[in-house]
């Protein structure tokens, strides 16, 4: 077993040269482009090292250039393909691909880094390559936008950057009842820097003067200031420090201006909803914000809504816009003279160093009457979320160098602190039904104003008044309107807690207690109309009253119909995920078949539980249901209105009144149209509230027969 000792070294030199041969073909293959490139994104170093060696390597049939250059110093380059590139024979055409010009939509830039080195392997190979090549000058630009492809992420659509919002308030996570939200949005426009700096100063500032300064301290034991620094951080990423101008980054990352994004009041608008829009919407649903300001830049002034115009197709003839006031104009005018006035330049009104706009009376201005805009968020904060906004436009330059914000701090400081404080002027307070349960669902106006708002999803409310004397008129489906007359007071918020009552309630027979300081006037109409209608309880559930209401027969009907044909009854308590409705049709079997509802409405609980019972002839669509109520030789019949489906009803064959045969369904909540599809295919499911049912069950029972 003897080994000649030269063996392995043999062996090992000629693994040696196979390996280094391998190493060399690959080399050359690389050198000359005809290695496969990796599938695999490439930044611009890479993209860059990529096309220098397709091109030193292929000079009789690729040449890179360079366009110029991107914001932030990168070269745009194109490579041209075709055979001898240097030179240019007459009619051999011109063709390009340009790529990546949005940086984040990053396959294109890579498909053109897959199509370069495919053109040249198979150059002499490929007969339709080769007459590509020979008779067309290709030139490709794989990234337009290199800037923005560093800036992207890979595997997101969007940037995938959080909008922030901190929350300054003593205790944050308590909300006591009637304390207001105001809210803070800065940088909507990823280039207007300044906002976005500001509220990074504001927010120390309240937290360190907390417990030193009286107003600051004021302010956040009795308000929930909520501040978005940058609700466009990718455009902020994609912006520029120094550039006054322009709209580099002004854009979210799909090249959209959010504030041209958002359902428009007065023309449609068909841009399509990005991921801010639609966050900083489902903020302002879960949050009843009462106040807001958006901070921009690019001019020194407050503007106030409007922002569009019923007539801007008209306006555009003409040299001037005209103004487009809402109905709050007063109120508007005032608070955005708060802030300007008290701004250190603002109220002067000069125009801006560039001339891009000749200066504002008082540094304020109805935003249509600037120049009027669509899709706007200040117009949908008054109109669609009932929040008074307006639009700060705090720096002539919109990114200007960072050693211009002490100043900005400095001019701005007084304005940001006090206009949050004017969400404490006008009229606040509850409204609930008469027993003290709020009512989530109701409208509001104030006379003489014609836009409505809402309450909270609590039932409180509020709005912001100058002082004077106004009349209140709130609504909501199932209960009586209310006229409420009251005073604002300068200096002083007034506090309006209203009752409603049921519609049928005879009136009389309750203290309906509005503030007490105040009169009542009951608006009724419904009963007016309706003189047979009336009322009796029948006691309690628990601990709540249940209101009858007996209508006559023709009357009773017909509001049944109306309340239940107003879907808006149903969505308003689903999308308010507040209340847990259960509809139930009953036939009286009094009067020989004829029918004679007893019909009945109330709240049940404190999450506002309503309960309706009403004629079966409403929902004559039903399939009959066979709920048997009582003991009574003719049994009455209950089932679920049409509303949540005919073919969907509870049957209770035996024992009438044994609460687990009843199928409860509860309202799953959020979305209307989806919310009546899921309570009918919860109605299979017995819900444990049976007590509660049982209890009220029995009371029916006994009030039916007495009847
Ligand atoms: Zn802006």
């Amino acid at each position: 077993f003897i080994r000649t000792p030269m063996r392995p070294s043999y062996w090992c030199m000629s693994a040696m040269f196979v390996v280094l041969f391998f190493i060399y073909l690959s080399a050359v293959k690389l050198v000359r482009g005809q290695q496969d490139i990796e599938l695999t994104y490439h930044d611009h170093q890479a993209m860059t090292t990529l096309l220098t060696q397709w091109a030193q390597s292929n000079p009789d049939l690729a040449h890179l250039y360079s366009i110029g250059k991107s914001v932030q110093g990168r070269d745009l380059w194109v490579l041209l393909l075709t055979k001898n590139p240097h030179e240019e024979p007459l009619l051999k055409p011109n063709v390009k691909y340009v790529a990546n010009m949005h940086g984040n939509e990053a396959v294109g830039r890579e498909l053109m880094l897959q199509l370069i080195p495919y053109l040249l392997n198979n150059y002499r190979t490929d007969p339709y390559v080769r007459s590509l090549l020979d008779n067309t000058r290709i030139h490709i630009m794989p990234s337009m936008n290199p800037d923005g492809f560093e800036n992207s992420v890979e595997g997101q659509c969007t940037g995938g950057r959080d909008l922030w919002v901190l929350l300054l308030t003593k205790n944050p996570h308590e909300e006591p009842l009637l304390k207001p939200n105001v809210k803070y949005v800065a940088n909507m426009h990823g280039n207007e820097a300044v906002g976005r700096e500001l509220m990074l100063q504001l927010i120390p500032y309240l937290l360190n003067n907390y417990r030193t300064d009286p107003y600051v301290r004021s302010l956040l034991d009795n308000t929930r200031i909520h501040i978005m620094p940058s609700m466009n951080p990718d455009g902020f990423e994609n912006s520029v420090e120094g550039q006054c101008t322009g709209g580099q980054g002004r854009y979210n990352i799909r090249g959209f201006d959010l504030n041209r994004n958002f359902p428009d009041h007065f023309k449609a608008n068909n841009k399509q909803q990005q991921p801010e829009t639609e966050v900083v919407r489902e903020w302002m649903d879960s949050v009843p914000f009462v106040l807001s300001a958006n901070l921009h830049g690019g001019a020194l002034v407050a503007s106030y809504p409007y922002d569009n115009t019923p007539n801007s197709i008209l306006s555009q003839f003409t040299l001037h816009s005209s103004e487009s006031r809402t109905p709050d104009n007063d109120v508007f005018k005032h608070l955005a003279s708060v802030y300007s006035l008290n701004h250190l330049t603002m109220h002067l009104g000069h125009p801006c160093p560039d001339g891009s706009n000749t200066g504002f009376v008082n540094g304020t201005t109805n935003g249509a009457q600037w120049y009027p805009l669509t899709g706007g968020m200040q117009d949908y904060n008054y109109i669609r979320a009932s929040c008074l906004e307006i639009t700060l436009e705090l720096s002539c330059c919109k990114y200007p160098p960072r050693q211009d914000l002490g100043r900005y701090w400095r001019e701005n400081k007084r304005s940001l602190l006090l206009y949050l404080g004017e969400v404490h002027r006008g009229v606040k307070g509850m409204i609930t039904d008469v027993n003290g349960n709020a009512i989530t669902t109701s409208t509001l106006k104030i006379k003489e104003r014609d836009i409505a708002f809402k309450s909270s999803k609590r039932g409180e409310f509020w709005r912001i008044l100058l002082p004077g004397v106004y009349t209140l008129v709130i609504t909501a489906d199932g209960y009586n309107s209310l006229e409420q007359q009251f005073t604002v007071e300068e200096g002083r918020i007034t506090i309006l807690n209203v009752q409603l009552t049921p519609i049928g309630l005879v009136v009389s027979n309750h203290s309906v207690s509005v503030n007490a300081t105040h009169s009542t006037k009951l608006t009724n109409n419904r009963q007016t109309n309706a003189p047979n209608i009336t009322t009796k309880s029948i006691g309690l559930t628990g601990d709540k009253h249940i209101y009858v209401t007996i209508p006559s027969v023709t009357d009773g009907q017909e509001k049944f119909a109306n309340l239940l044909e107003s879907k808006q009854w149903m969505y308003n308590n689903a999308v308010d995920n507040c209340v847990n409705a259960l509809l139930i049709c009953h036939q009286s079997i009094r009067g020989g078949g004829t029918l004679r509802p007893p019909s009945l409405l109330s709240s049940l609980n404190n999450n506002n539980n309503a309960l309706l019972i009403s004629s079966p002839a409403i929902s004559s669509s039903s399939q009959p249901s066979k709920l048997q109520f009582s003991s009574s030789a003719s049994p009455p019949a209950i089932g679920f209105s049409s509303l949540l489906r005919p073919n969907h009803t509870i049957t209770l064959a035996s024992d009438p009144l044994a609460p687990h045969q009843y199928s409860w369904p509860t309202w799953p909540s959020r979305r209307g149209q989806a919310n009546a599809q899921a309570v009918t295919s919860d109605l299979t499911n017995t819900a444990p509230i049976s007590n509660l049912f049982s209890s009220l069950s029995n009371r029916i029972n006994s009030w039916t027969t007495n009847w």
